[in-house]
C-alpha cells in the first residue's frame, strides 16, 4: 500500500492528460531504429527519429565500438574526475575540438546533461540569461539550475533581443549576461539568426551560449554545425553538441576554449559526478566524425531527402510552417486532430509522431517529420502518396 495522496496525484492527472487527448503512448520499436522500424507488428516508414545521417546503424561505428568494448569493456568505471577518464574519451574530445575548430572540449553523457551542466557552472544568482521563447526544455532546466534571471525573448526576435540585452545591461544588476539559443529550432527546424546575435552580443558583452543539437551532422563546414554554417568560427563562447541525434550514437559536449573546457571539467556537476560515457559509445562518435571528416556525401544526402520530402508535402498543400532545414512540420492546430492523423498515417504505413503541448504551444500541435539521409526515393515517393490519402480522408488539404 503506496500513499494515497500519491495514488490521488497520479490518477487525477493521468486521466486529465487522457481526457484532453495529451497523453502520450509510447510504442515500441522492434528490432534497429532505421529508415523502416517495426511497431506492433506492422513495417512502416520511420519519419520521427533523429537518426539524421544513417549513423545509429553504420557499419564502421559498429565496428568500432566492438572493437573498443573488447578492449576496454563495457563501462568506464568511474566518474571523469575520479578514474573514469579513459584514453577513448581524451581521443574523443580531440577528435570533436579538431572538427569543431576550437581550442578544447568537454564530452557529457548526453546533451540534456550538457545543458544541465554547463550553464550552471558559469552562471550564477548575480547573472542574467536573456532565451529564446522557444529553446529546447534541456535548456530551459539548465537555465533555472543556475540561479539567474531568465528574461525570455520572443523567439528569434533580434529586436527584441536587443531593447532586452540594452535594458539588462543599463540596470547595473547583473554581473554577467549570457543569451542562449538552439541553433537550429527542433520543432519548426528553423535557422537561429546567429549573425545578428553575435552583433548583439558584441554590443552588450553577453556571452553566447548555442546549442547545437538539431545542427551538429546537419549544418556548416561537412556538419560542423552552425558556427562554420554562419562563418562564425571563434566567435561564440558555448557551442553545445549532442551526439546522440545525427552522430547516431549518445552524449554531448561543449566545443570552446581551453579555458572554458578547463573549468568546466572542474565545475560542471554531471561531469564530477555521474559516471562517463561507455568506451563502446565513445568509439563510435569517434569514428562518427571520421566518416564526416572524410566525405559530405551523408550530409548532402539528408538535405536532398528534406527538400524532396518539404517540396513534396507543400504542393500536396499542408502547413509546414518556416522550416529551413529537413525537419519538417505538418502543423494541424488541434491536438485531437493531429493524433488522429498520426494514427491514420500508422495504419497507411509511415511512423510520423505527433508532437503536442507541452512540447510544442497549445494550438500548434502537428505531426514532424525528419527524413535522413539513409531513406530512398522510393520511401519518400511511398510517403508523399499516404500523406496526400490520409490528409484529405480527414479533411486537412483538398
Ligand atoms: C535533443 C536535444 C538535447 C538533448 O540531447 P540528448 O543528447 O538527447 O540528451 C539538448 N538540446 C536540444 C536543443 C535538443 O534538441
Amino acid at each position: 500500500m503506496g500513499s494515497k495522496a500519491l495514488e490521488r496525484f497520479l490518477t487525477e492527472n493521468l486521466n486529465d492528460l487522457k481526457s484532453k487527448g495529451l497523453y502520450n503512448e509510447i510504442n515500441t520499436v522492434i528490432g534497429a531504429n532505421g529508415p523502416i522500424i517495426e511497431v506492433n507488428g506492422k513495417r512502416l516508414i520511420n519519419l520521427s527519429s533523429n537518426n539524421y545521417l544513417g549513423l545509429a546503424n553504420n557499419e564502421r561505428m559498429i565496428e568500432a565500438s566492438i572493437k573498443a568494448t573488447e578492449k576496454y569493456g563495457v563501462g568506464a568505471g568511474a566518474v571523469r574526475t575520479i578514474n573514469g577518464t579513459l584514453d577513448i574519451h581524451d581521443q574523443l574530445e580531440e577528435t570533436l575540438a579538431k572538427f569543431k575548430h576550437t581550442e578544447a572540449v568537454i564530452t557529457f553523457q548526453s546533451g540534456f546533461n550538457c545543458n544541465m551542466g554547463a550553464i550552471s557552472a558559469v552562471m550564477n544568482k548575480n547573472d542574467a540569461i536573456l532565451s529564446d521563447s522557444l529553446n529546447h526544455a534541456s535548456i530551459i532546466d539548465g537555465c533555472r539550475l543556475s540561479g539567474s534571471k531568465v528574461i525570455r525573448f520572443e523567439h528569434a526576435d533580434m529586436d527584441e533581443l536587443r531593447k532586452k540585452a540594452k535594458e539588462a545591461r543599463d540596470s547595473g544588476q547583473y554581473e554577467k549576461i549570457m543569451v542562449i539559443t538552439d541553433g537550429v529550432f527542433s520543432m519548426d527546424g528553423d535557422i537561429a539568426p546567429l549573425p545578428e546575435m553575435v552583433k548583439i552580443a558584441d554590443e552588450f558583452d553577453l556571452i553566447t551560449y548555442v546549442d547545437d543539437a538539431h545542427a551538429s551532422g546537419v549544418l556548416g563546414e561537412n556538419g560542423s554545425g552552425s558556427a562554420t554554417h554562419h562563418n562564425l568560427v571563434g566567435k561564440i563562447d558555448f557551442q553545445i553538441g549532442t551526439l546522440s541525434k545525427a552522430i547516431g550514437v549518445v552524449g554531448g559536449y561543449v566545443a570552446g576554449t581551453r579555458d572554458l573546457i578547463d573549468w568546466l571539467k572542474v565545475r560542471a556537476r554531471p561531469f564530477l559526478f555521474s559516471t562517463s560515457m561507455t568506451p563502446g559509445a565513445a568509439a563510435a562518435c569517434i569514428e562518427a566524425i571520421n566518416i564526416l571528416s572524410e566525405s559530405t556525401e551523408l550530409v548532402d544526402r539528408l538535405w536532398e531527402n528534406g527538400r524532396y520530402l518539404k517540396k513534396g508535402l507543400q504542393e500536396l498543400g499542408f502547413d509546414i510552417g518556416h522550416s529551413e532545414t529537413p525537419i519538417t512540420p505538418c502543423i494541424i492546430g488541434d491536438a485531437d486532430k493531429a493524433q488522429e492523423f498520426s494514427r491514420e498515417l500508422f495504419n497507411e504505413g509511415v511512423y510520423a509522431k505527433s508532437i503536442v503541448f507541452p512540447t510544442v504551444p497549445l494550438g500548434t500541435a502537428r505531426v514532424r517529420n525528419m527524413p535522413t539521409a539513409a531513406h530512398t526515393k522510393q520511401m519518400l515517393d511511398d510517403s508523399l502518396e499516404i500523406y496526400a490519402k490520409v490528409g484529405k480522408k480527414l479533411g486537412i488539404i483538398k
